[in-house]
């Protein structure tokens, strides 16, 4: 399948001519740098970071095993949902397809930028109904954003589903891995290059243990990247992301282990809450994270509160009626929840 970009794109887009800085005109080593404005005490933080992120852009792409030219990186993956409303869809005129219930961003993105959002219910199950979804597309529809494993429901969706939406949509479908790593489906990663209208968005934030950084990733066709690119703030990372990232990447093992012993917390925390009778369902998850069905969510919320326990409320969110979102933590913040819930039977 190819992909003219140019035709999704909104016209100004087309057309736009980017911000040059300084720092995008030379970028070697010199031995006066007189180009910036900048104060030159105060090293190294008086200078601007690289508005390319080039160390830390090829240290994610030899991670990735992706090359760099097909890697966006943001202030968080927040960001790159917002600038691909703002590269593809036109205010007032364009919409964009998804699923209920998922991540909220989406709909404040669209919101922000005048953008119509259409919602296409998943199951009771939170499974995906791909028909359903490709049926909700009009002419005006620019992108579809699935998220998988689906926040809050913690559910992935099935692979063969959103793979036949990425092949039938003649616009872009945005797949938010943000949870990937607690996921047994698979990343669609490795098949980036077969796509030319697929966006993955990962994050730092999760597995990673880097939410206090803000660092996402959105990876997709060099055209693509390249818009993105081309509308960002010039210096979105700050020389401390950049220089705390590529330390942080050092260490892909730790993320590992992390990651195990999350899966072992998330197995014994789904065993503990299924016993409590204020449980209605504990939903399966994929994620690090559980959706759980129960009675009295705002009194159990309340509860936990008072006890300095914070869980999320989802109750008021559709399809997510009477239900808490609980984030696995550490061993020692999950005993202090089950020791709380305990005192409530
Ligand atoms: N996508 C999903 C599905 C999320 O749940 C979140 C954060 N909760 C994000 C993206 C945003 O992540 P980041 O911290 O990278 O902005």
């Amino acid at each position: 399948m190819s992909l003219d970009i140019n035709k999704l794109l909104r016209e100004n887009i087309r057309t736009l001519k980017p911000y040059s800085s300084a720092r995008d005109e030379f970028s070697g080593e010199a031995v006066a740098f007189l180009d910036a404005n900048e104060n030159p005490y105060n090293s190294p933080w008086n200078r601007y970071p690289d508005p390319r992120q080039v160390k830390l852009k090829t240290r994610v792409g030899e991670i990735k095993n992706i090359p760099v030219q097909n890697i966006f990186l943001g202030n968080g993956s927040d960001e790159p949902i917002d600038l691909l409303f703002r590269a593809f869809c036109e205010p007032g005129k364009d919409n964009i397809v998804s699923i209920n219930p998922t991540y909220g961003m989406y709909r404040v993105a669209a919101d922000t930028n005048n953008v119509t959002v259409n919602l296409v219910p998943l199951s009771v199950d939170f499974e995906l109904d791909a028909d359903a979804l490709l049926a909700a597309v009009t002419p005006d529809t620019k992108i579809i954003f699935l998220c998988s494993p689906n926040n809050p429901s913690g559910n992935a969706l099935k692979n063969s589903d959103m793979l036949r939406i990425i092949e039938k949509f003649g616009g872009l479908v945005v797949i938010d891995e943000a949870y990937i790593d607690f996921c047994p489906e698979k990343s669609f990663l490795p098949v980036l290059g077969q796509f030319p209208n697929l966006v993955i968005l990962q994050t730092f934030s999760k597995a990673w243990g880097m939410a206090g950084l803000r660092l996402g990733m959105a990876f997709a066709k060099e055209q693509i990247i390249e818009v993105l690119s081309r509308i960002k703030y010039p210096y979105n990372l700050s020389i401390l992301t950049q220089q705390k990232g590529i330390e942080l990447l050092a260490d892909e093992q730790q993320k590992l282990d992390w990651v195990t012993i999350i899966l072992k917390e998330r197995e014994k925390m789904i065993e503990k809450l299924k016993k409590y009778p204020f449980v209605v369902k504990v939903y399966p998850t994929d994620a690090n994270f559980v959706l759980v069905k129960t009675h009295d969510p705002r009194g159990i919320y309340q509860y936990l509160v008072e006890e300095k326990i914070i869980v999320r409320d989802r109750s008021s969110i559709s399809f997510c009626e009477g239900c808490l979102r609980i984030s696995i933590g550490s061993p020692e913040e999950n005993a202090i929840l089950i020791e709380a819930l305990d005192g409530l039977i």
